[in-house]
């Protein structure tokens, strides 16, 4: 994909993402794009960075474009060569606690925490540095078993936990939506994490104020996730094109 496609479908998504807002009576700056970039090419990422800058250069009200890995061997892979653009990175895959460390040299968060051994080893890592590390409770709204999250019936305890370890701001939750066509049963899954958020916020429990973050939605299904009051849509195909199949050469 050249840089002038890898422009043109972002700005694209940024209008998507803007005509959901406006179809539900939401501000374009209230949803953030963060780009999946796993399997994509530094050269091709850097491309979509530089794209996004120059339309916020142009007028553009959009914040900037958060960038997403799955796996911390692609994350430490491109994370040192786009370093001179001062992208935040967060982790958007299941995250083992022996790449904890490789990990947060580069992201600012972590999306997928969906056990407390997890966080409690993230805590461990991130006391000191004074800088609090921002976390996502993980849940798996559908059920589906291949699915990485915590259920959401235990969800509320778990972001409660994790709210309280030092060195750790709860940010909100992160779901993958449901494989389905049928746009009822995505949505209600979407709205299904909102309750979870609403349900801890609403709790006063200690560190669960700013828990206020729903990432969810992606290239096929952010219109719904917006309605359902997404703050972060995570795209990766929208903007890269398809991405090789697993297995594949190359
Ligand atoms: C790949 C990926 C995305 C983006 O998926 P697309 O369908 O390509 O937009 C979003 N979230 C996670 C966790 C991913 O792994």
């Amino acid at each position: 994909m050249s840089s002038t496609d890898v422009a043109q479908r972002l700005e694209q998504v940024h209008e998507r993402v803007g005509a959901a807002c406006a179809a539900v009576g939401r501000g374009p700056g209230e949803v953030r794009v963060l780009l999946a970039t796993k399997t994509m090419d530094v050269a091709v990422v850097r491309a979509a960075l530089l794209a996004d800058a120059r339309l916020r250069a142009a007028g553009s009200p959009t914040a900037p474009v958060l960038l997403g890995e799955n796996r911390v061997q692609e994350l430490v892979a491109k994370a040192p060569d786009l370093a001179d653009l001062s992208p935040t990175w967060h982790v958007i895959g299941p995250l083992q606690s022996n790449k904890v460390n490789a990990a947060l040299r580069w992201a600012a968060g972590v999306e997928s925490v969906a056990d407390h051994s997890l966080a409690v080893r993230l805590s461990q890592r991130v006391r000191d540095r004074g800088v609090p590390l921002d976390v996502w409770v993980q849940v798996n709204v559908s059920g589906e078993p291949t699915k990485h999250g915590v259920p959401p019936g235990a969800a509320a305890e778990l972001a409660t936990d994790v709210a309280a370890l030092p060195g750790l701001r709860l940010a909100g939750f992160m779901t993958i939506g449901a494989r389905s066509a049928d746009e009822h049963v995505v949505r209600a899954g979407f709205a299904r994490l909102r309750a979870v958020r609403d349900e801890v916020v609403g709790s006063g429990a200690p560190g669960t104020r700013d828990a206020r973050g729903l990432s969810m939605g992606m290239s096929s299904d952010l219109e719904a996730a917006v309605a359902e009051g997404a703050t972060v849509v995570r795209v990766g195909t929208a903007v890269f094109g398809a991405r090789p199949a697993p297995g594949a050469a190359g």
